[in-house]
């Protein structure tokens, strides 16, 4: 009775529950495109938003730089190809592989990184050209 009771459940399907990334607040001003939100973005994946800036430069392919809170790049960018590069950053860089948990820790010897996920344990390394 009870396992049967236990399997009705619902159970959440992987990623259904799924920390949500932000999306990007942009506009674009002449030939240059406006995140005012990018440093927010960063916090909530709890990484430096330099860091999140390099790698999302190097993917694009455009300069950009830093303002206050916003960050300035240097070519018109449509805000989905922003966010793509973004979401790729956090399944390289902080959603965990084993469980799937955005709170990992991220340390770096040399050229590899190390993740540390606080939530399941999983530690491994990774290398990344960031
Ligand atoms: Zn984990």
């Amino acid at each position: 009775m009870l396992k049967n009771a236990r399997e009705k459940l619902p159970t959440p399907e992987k990623g259904e529950d799924r920390f949500q990334i932000p999306k990007v607040k942009g506009q674009i001003e002449g030939s240059k495109t406006i995140i005012s939100n990018f440093n927010q973005i960063a916090d909530t994946l709890r990484r430096k938003p330099q860091h999140l800036l390099k790698y999302v430069l190097k993917e694009l392919a455009t300069p950009g730089t830093f303002r206050k809170n916003a960050v300035i790049f240097g070519s018109k960018l449509a805000a989905s190809r922003i966010n793509e590069k973004i979401q790729q950053y956090a399944e390289e860089f902080v959603f965990c592989k084993e469980c799937d948990k955005p709170d990992t820790k991220i340390t770096k010897e040399g050229e590899v990184y190390y993740m540390k996920c606080q939530v399941c344990g999983a530690r491994y390394s990774f290398h990344s050209k960031i």
